[in-house]
Parts: C-alpha cells; structure tokens; sequence
C-alpha cells in the first residue's frame, strides 16, 4: 500500500511540473505560445486573435498593427512563432491589410480553397500549428504576381 501512495505521489509531482513548464515556457516568451485544444487557444490569445487564428474571421481594413507598417524585420505566426514573411516582400496594396507578395524563403504555408463569401478563395495557414492566416490571391506585384493578404492579428511583429 506505502508503495501505491509512493508511486501516486511521483506521479502527481511529474502532471505538475508538466504543467507549470507549459505556462513557464508562455510567459517566458509571449510570442511563441503553446495549446492543443481551441479552449486552450481562447486563454492565451486575445479576443481577436482567437477569431482570427482559431475562428478565420478578418479583421476590419485599415485597423490592424501592421497594414501600415514600414519597418525592417520579420512577420511571424502570433501562435506558434513561426517565421512566415519578411519585410523585404512587404508591399502597399492599398487593401488595409498587410500584403506581400511572397513568403520566407523555406517557409511553406499551408493552402486550401474555401467558398465563404461566394467565390473561389485560397485560404494560407501557419504550417506549424494551422493557425488561420488570411488569403492569397494572383493580383500582386512581380516577381511572384501573388498577394499574400494577411490579418495583423495573426502577427507578431519583429523589428531587424
Ligand atoms: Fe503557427
């Protein structure tokens, strides 16, 4: 029986310190977070963040922290920290909506075809955690001709 309890006890102290290393690791570095169920999702990201990334919603043109943006640096997925585009691929699309028209180097993000709002659109998803981006349409700039139309929220921003 005393080595039941024993064993029981081991037990409890490894499920704790499981768990206290995962809000350890959030708070440690708030970019790169870390959850495996939409409930989990919806405590460690914000409001819109959450309808972005985990919902597909888009946020409102012209009111994201990034459509406007003019630094040098690297976009990356506000989920899991994944390095999704640079600035150097950064364009004014005039959208309201950071927009570029190509991905990092070795970075493949994930497509698929939804039909939401009527018509054909290719969604882009973090390749890492699927977190919902934004879309990708053949109306940009050379050299691609792509147009990466992404949501500030589902960004975290980090200057060069
Ligand atoms: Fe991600």
């Amino acid at each position: 029986m005393k080595t039941f309890f024993n064993t029981l006890v081991v037990m409890l102290c490894i499920s704790i310190s499981a768990c206290s290393q995962t809000s350890t690791e959030i708070s440690k570095n708030p970019t790169t977070k870390t959850a495996s169920t939409k409930e989990d999702w919806k405590k460690v990201l914000t409001p819109e963040q959450y309808a972005v990334t985990c919902e597909g919603s888009t946020e409102r043109a012209f009111t994201g922290k990034y459509w406007n943006n003019h630094e040098e640096g690297m976009y990356k997925c506000v989920r899991c920290g994944y390095e999704l585009f640079s600035s150097e691929t950064k364009y004014d699309s005039g959208s309201g909506w950071p927009s570029f028209y190509d991905v990092v180097p070795g970075s493949h993000v994930e497509k698929s075809t939804d039909n939401e709002i009527g018509y054909p659109r290719t969604e882009v998803k973090c390749p890492k955690c699927g977190a919902h981006l934004g879309h990708v349409f053949n109306d940009g700039p050379n050299p691609t001709g792509m147009r990466y139309c992404i949501n500030s929220a589902s960004l975290n921003f980090e200057k060069k």
